[in-house]
Parts: structure tokens; C-alpha cells; sequence
């Protein structure tokens, strides 16, 4: 390693809610930092699952939007000129190997070094289950959406809405108030969602299209013509729409903490009271860690963000004071 080489302090690795704030909060303390994420933006489930969604349980914000929590960590993750994390974004972390001085980290776009790792890699990369259909794949997030980026994009139109859960009920009754029509198809007649919300549903304006599949899907001039098949009959039925968003849920992939070798318990990241691994120097935060009585909500990972930082700064620094309050700041 040549001795103009930068080694960071601290990689933090998923810039979700929770990788955000202990950036910053590393940051605050001084330690030279980097956080990186594999998605284009930041924000983890909540920007790429609900960011039109009404958070409740954070301190300090009665209720708040999702994408609204994501843009206020934003603002504090760069507040201070000094101690500006370095962010990196559109890189996912494939390998942590350690060498003496603590480990190097490699993406697709190069290998950097830090002395100690805090994972914050949630479920781990995740994607939407997919229509097991074969479909023109250009359509994708132009008539057939997987992710509701803005809500008002469905503003005046005519929208199928596929999914039986909460998030597509939930969905439903979001799109009825600005679409000009919604309808929600199900291969099944009872819906999975929570009582009162399939209650708002069936007295909402949403057109309730059960039990049926998409059998297939062509483009017309306009938007979406469905080949809507009845569930175990051969009752077909067409739908003319401008646009489909499918809610059929989606999968978490974190199988990359098996490949770096770190400790697992329940298929998430085993860590002590300091939050700390088996592995010293690796720490995790947020729903990619276990211990007893966890509980995977965004509060908790806010908390467990200073305990690891701190234990860090200190490991890293021991002449420095713990814990440093914010409002010592000038
Ligand atoms: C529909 C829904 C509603 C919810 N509502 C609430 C609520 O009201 N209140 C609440 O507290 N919680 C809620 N949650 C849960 C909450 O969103 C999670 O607890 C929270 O997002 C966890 O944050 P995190 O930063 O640990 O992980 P995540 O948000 O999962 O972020 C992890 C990040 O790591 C990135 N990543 C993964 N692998 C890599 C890699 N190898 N390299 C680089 N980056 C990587 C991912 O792309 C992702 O951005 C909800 C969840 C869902 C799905």
C-alpha cells in the first residue's frame, strides 16, 4: 500500500434510513467516513418501496412522508462543512477482506480502505417479484410500474392496480383520490390486507376485479389493453387502462454477508451490546443486524447508530471523550 493511499476511519456500508443518520452521526464525531450504497439514491426501503407513505413512529415528527424523512437525513448527513461524509452512490460492496491496517472494501468501481465497517445493509439488495408473464419489458416504467415513484404521475388516469396485500390495497385507496379510475385485481376474492383498510376499500370508488390473473398484457395507442383470466375457469376478460402498477411484494437478497464471512444468526448479522461483530472492527446497524430482543423499525436502528459510532470512535481514538453531545457544537 503506498503511504498516500487514503484510509477512511469508518465505511459504512447501505445508505438506508438508518446507514444515512450513522454517517452522519460519524461524521459529527469527527471520523473520517465513507457511505456507500447500491442503489442510485438513498434511502433504502423507504425511498424505493413507500416513499409516498405516512412514517408515524419517528421521535420528533408526528407523522412525516417517507421520501420527506429521506430528504431531512439528507440535509443532515451534509451539514457540516468539516465532517461531510464522502458518499458513493450506484456502488454495490461485493467483498470486505482485512489486512493489518483494517479492511479493504471492493465495489465494481475499485477498492478503498478503511479501519473499521459498520454494515447497514438492511434485507439486503432487494427487487419486486415480477409478472411471471412474458411482456414487452420496455413498458417498464412507462406503463407498467413496479415502484410508485410520484404519486401524481396517476393523476387523471385510468390505473390497474395487481396485488392482494396491504401495500396494493394501501395503494388503491392512495391512487382513487387523484386517478380518474382504479381498478384492483386479485387471483384471489379475499384480500390479505389489514381488516380496515379491505373495509375503505370496498367503500371506496376502486373497481374490485376478483378472482383474476393477468394472462397478458399488449400496448395500444393509449396505454394497456390486460387479457384478464378468471382463476381456475377459462372466463376471460379485457381491461383498457392507461397504466398497471404491480404490488405483488418483493424479495430481499443478503446473501452477500454469507460471502464476506461474517457471523449470522437467523439469516441477519449477529452483533454484541456495542453492536460490534465476531469479526473486530465490523459492526452493524439497522434491520441487517440480530440480538436479543431486536426490533427491526426505523427508531432502533436511529439508536443503535451512536452506540456503534461512539464504541468505534473510541477504539479508533481513545483519547477522545465519549459520548460527545451535539449541542457542544459551535
Ligand atoms: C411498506 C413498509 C412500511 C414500513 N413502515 C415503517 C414504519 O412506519 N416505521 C418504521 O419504523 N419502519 C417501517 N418499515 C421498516 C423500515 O423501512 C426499515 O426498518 C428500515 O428501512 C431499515 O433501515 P436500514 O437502513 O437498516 O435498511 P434499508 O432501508 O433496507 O436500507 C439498506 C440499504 O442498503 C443497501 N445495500 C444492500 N446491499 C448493499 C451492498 N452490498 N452494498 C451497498 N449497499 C447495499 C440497499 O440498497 C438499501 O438502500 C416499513 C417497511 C416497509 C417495507
Amino acid at each position: 500500500m503506498s503511504e498516500t493511499e487514503h484510509i477512511y476511519d469508518l465505511t459504512v456500508i447501505g445508505g438506508g434510513p438508518v446507514g444515512m443518520f450513522t454517517a452522519f452521526y460519524a461524521g459529527m464525531r469527527e471520523l473520517d467516513t465513507q457511505l456507500i450504497e447500491s442503489l442510485p439514491e438513498l434511502g433504502g426501503q423507504v425511498t424505493t418501496l413507500y416513499p409516498e407513505k405516512i412514517i408515524r413512529d419517528v421521535a420528533g415528527f408526528p407523522q412525516i412522508q417517507g421520501k420527506n424523512l429521506v430528504t431531512e437525513l439528507n440535509k443532515q448527513l451534509v451539514q457540516f462543512d468539516d465532517f461531510k461524509p464522502t458518499i458513493r452512490c450506484g456502488e454495490e460492496v461485493t467483498a470486505i477482506d482485512k489486512y493489518e491496517g483494517g479492511f479493504t472494501i471492493t465495489t465494481a468501481k475499485g477498492q478503498t480502505k478503511s479501519r473499521s465497517v459498520i454494515v447497514a445493509i438492511g434485507g439486503g439488495s432487494f427487487a419486486p417479484r415480477k409478472l411471471a408473464i412474458d411482456y414487452d419489458q420496455t413498458l417498464e416504467d412507462q406503463k407498467i410500474f413496479y415502484f410508485v415513484h410520484n404519486v401524481a404521475d396517476f393523476a387523471g388516469k385510468t390505473v390497474a392496480i395487481a396485488g392482494g396485500g396491504d401495500s396494493a390495497i394501501d395503494w388503491a385507496l392512495t391512487l382513487e383520490k387523484t386517478a380518474k379510475q382504479v381498478y384492483l385485481i386479485h387471483r384471489r376474492d379475499r384480500f390479505r390486507g389489514l381488516e380496515s383498510s379491505v373495509k375503505r376499500l370496498e367503500n371506496s370508488s376502486v373497481k374490485i376485479v376478483t378472482p383474476y390473473l393477468i394472462d397478458a398484457i399488449n400496448e395500444t395507442n393509449s396505454g394497456l389493453s390486460l387479457d384478464l383470466k378468471k382463476a381456475k375457469a377459462d372466463d376471460h376478460l379485457n381491461l383498457e387502462v392507461d397504466d398497471l402498477l404491480v404490488n405483488y411484494g418483493f424479495t430481499a437478497d443478503n446473501h452477500v454477508l454469507r460471502d464476506w464471512g461474517l457471523p449470522l444468526e437467523h439469516r441477519a448479522l449477529k452483533v454484541d451490546t456495542n453492536l460490534e461483530t465476531e469479526v473486530p472492527g465490523i459492526y452493524g446497524v439497522g434491520d441487517s443486524v440480530t440480538y436479543p430482543g431486536k426490533v427491526k423499525l426505523i427508531a432502533s436502528g436511529f439508536g443503535e447508530a451512536p452506540t456503534a459510532v461512539n464504541h468505534i470512535s473510541v477504539a479508533l481514538y481513545p483519547e477522545r471523550r465519549q459520548p460527545l453531545h451535539s449541542t457542544s457544537i459551535a
